[in-house]
């Protein structure tokens, strides 16, 4: 008897999503924060994490971490919010509690891989819609799709991941106006952007939004939240598991969000590095730079393979999305210093 006669096809057919080893690297393959907290503070977090009481179950749906999310974030009156263990976590949440046999979920492409991923883990029937060329969103052909395909479930990931698109709010409108099912706003990007469907989710019964904390400048911790209306807050926390979010990660969430101002401040500091690197990275022979409204920007180049090996001999990690996403690579916009690396090293990967 082999896993391979035991295992369901589907997911034998799966590759474990890939984490590429980065000692020693100049890290820009995951749109993370590039800034640890001030001195100060973590020296604060160490006192509070010391008092937690590790030997007891966290409180399950974390009341008070989500208490301080609803007044920090302005989640609009009369709605909730779920907590998940990173938004990975609601992903598969709000697909498990979808996915009824034959279900449809569907989604621009290219898009956050987890999205298909957990369609195949639950058995849904993604259908992805391709893009324009140039990572445009026609949502005049999505929503003619949407008439035939009936999806249970919609994920607009806005902007999106990983083309830095954001796109314009009457699209994403006309989506959630035509959707006969449930529409996911994905925000992960959303201090980036400056843009967000928060203040009108009370308007559509069909909308919810999922949000994390990761790219703020808590990646470690793993916490996402949703919001949104009670009825579908309440079925998606039956599928929840009972303690996805442990006593350090509310402990440290409540003390960090606390002080919400440090993480924005140094979000604004990513966004105005973001407008240096795309001057830097116009400047490079050869490069297709796609505009962003989130903190990382994907490349076209001749050659995304050799440029991807050549910046990892420098030592600098981004993400290389070919073949799946033809000759582009993905960089973080990292602190100055980062930067210049990379773009000395870009230079030298391009010739
Ligand atoms: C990074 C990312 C996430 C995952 O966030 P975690 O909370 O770290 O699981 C979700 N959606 C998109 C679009 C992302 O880019």
């Amino acid at each position: 008897m082999t896993p391979g006669e035991l295992i369901r096809p589907e997911i034998l057919a799966l590759k474990a999503y890939h984490v590429a080893e980065a000692d020693g690297m100049v890290k820009l393959d995951a749109m993370e924060n590039p800034y640890p907290l001030p001195e100060a503070l973590r020296r604060g977090l160490a006192e509070v994490l010391a008092r937690v009481e590790l030997n007891r179950y966290p409180e399950p749906s974390g009341r008070k971490l989500r208490e301080l999310l609803a007044r920090k974030m302005h989640v609009p009156q009369g709605m909730e919010l779920l907590l998940g263990n990173g938004s990975d976590d609601l992903i598969q949440i709000v697909t498990l509690a979808m996915a009824r046999p034959g279900a449809v979920m569907m989604f621009p492409a290219p898009t956050f891989v987890m999205y298909g991923m957990n369609a195949t883990l639950t058995g849904m029937r993604a259908v992805p819609v391709p893009l324009r060329e140039d990572f445009s969103f026609d949502a005049d052909a999505f929503v003619a799709r949407m008439k035939r395909e009936r999806p249970a479930l919609v994920f607009l990931a806005y902007p999106n991941n990983p083309t830095g698109v954001l796109y314009p709010e009457e699209d994403v409108l006309k989506v959630i106006r035509a959707a006969g099912g449930l529409v996911v706003i994905d925000e992960a990007y959303h201090v980036f952007a400056g843009k967000s469907f928060m203040p009108r989710l009370t308007e559509f019964p069909n909308l919810v939004i999922i949000r994390t904390v990761s790219k703020l400048g808590l990646a470690g911790i793993r916490l996402g939240y949703l919001a949104g209306r009670p009825e579908w807050v309440e079925q998606f926390n039956k599928v929840r598991q009972a303690y996805n979010v442990g006593v350090l990660t509310q402990a440290a969430a409540l003390f960090a969000l606390e002080r919400l101002d440090v993480l924005e401040g140094q979000a604004a500091l990513i966004r105005s590095q973001r407008d240096e690197l795309k001057k830097g990275l116009e400047g490079l022979k050869g490069v297709t730079v796609f505009p962003s409204h989130a903190n990382f920007f994907l490349l076209r180049v001749p050659d995304a393979d050799a440029v991807f090996e050549r910046l990892k001999r420098q030592g600098v990690l981004v993400r290389n999305l070919h073949p799946g996403v033809r000759s582009c690579v993905r960089v973080t916009v990292g602190t100055p210093d980062e930067n210049r690396i990379l773009l000395t090293a870009l230079r030298e990967a391009l010739t």
